[in-house]
């Protein structure tokens, strides 16, 4: 496994990734903000809208972290609720739940705050720590599966995705945000420049932690591009894979369906 630009055994990688996001974890979102010019608010906002969350839905978001895509989708579910109601005249007999699974407790203590000081149905979210290779859930126990800038973290990519299609039922859908290999000839140069030098010292200034910084830069170089990783979602047994590049592909959505 890679470290930075150290190479590791795979179990000193989860050690290590746990270190990076328990010393993150305070100023998480803000770097989220500064370092992608809060672009990552609208990849988040096309994942969700891609998942198109229902009435009584049951979502998993994996390595969920601070809770952001979560929030996003049970605001949706509410919001389906609310149109079912306004038909029928009655509430949903069973409102829909967005567990949201880390393997670092900080992250979710982060979280709960923020579910705490934004207002969010707190009957509607569960937080839930373990692994993305390993998930604490049945089979076939959640409508969707979401994992956003999580996968390139996971010591075994394959065992994650196998688990993903594990606990989906049939007609789940799997969706994942990762970065990815810029396509626009010129953003690549630019991107490469910014992502080296600029995101560390970012690290370094705000978060007084320039190695973690490193360490998501050069994880990111070393994630597979879009195709290969199309390959791998497949190969986990998901079927009508695609992908969808945002930014030029500095980030891409891959989805696919448990049929
Ligand atoms: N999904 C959130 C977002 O988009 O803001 C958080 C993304 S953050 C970059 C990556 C998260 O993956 C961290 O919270 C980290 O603890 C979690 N993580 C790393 N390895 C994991 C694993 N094997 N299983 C579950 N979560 C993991």
């Amino acid at each position: 496994a890679s470290f930075g630009f150290k190479e590791v055994a795979a179990e000193e990688k989860v050690g290590l990734v746990g270190e990076v996001f328990r010393s993150v974890a305070p100023s998480y979102d803000i770097m989220n903000d500064l370092m992608s010019a809060g672009l990552h608010r609208l990849w988040k906002d096309r994942l969700v809208s891609k998942l198109c969350p229902f009435a009584g839905m049951q979502h998993l978001d994996v390595a969920g972290g601070t809770g952001d895509i979560a929030f996003r989708v049970l605001e949706a579910i509410r919001r389906a609720e609310t149109d079912v109601q306004q038909q029928s005249g009655e509430p949903h007999p069973s409102p829909g739940v967005v567990t949201v699974c880390d393997i670092n407790p900080a992250m979710l203590e982060e979280g709960k705050k923020k579910a705490i000081a934004a207002k969010y149905d707190l009957q509607g979210l569960r937080w839930q720590e373990g692994n993305a290779e390993a998930l604490p859930f049945q089979d076939h126990s959640m409508d969707g599966y979401t994992i956003a800038f999580g996968i390139r973290n996971v010591t075994h990519i394959d065992k994650a995705l196998q688990e993903a299609h594990r606990v989906l039922r049939p007609g789940g859908r799997f969706l994942c945000l990762e970065f990815s290999q810029v396509v626009l000839p010129g953003l690549r140069e630019l991107y490469d420049l910014y992502s080296m030098n600029v995101i560390p010292k970012i690290g370094r200034v705000v978060a007084n932690d320039e190695a973690s910084y490193q360490y998501l830069v050069e994880s990111i170089r070393r994630f597979p591009d879009q195709d290969t990783f199309a390959g791998m979602v497949e190969d986990a047994g998901l079927q009508q894979v695609e992908y969808e590049n945002l930014s030029g592909g500095i980030v891409a959505i891959h989805s696919g369906f448990k049929l």
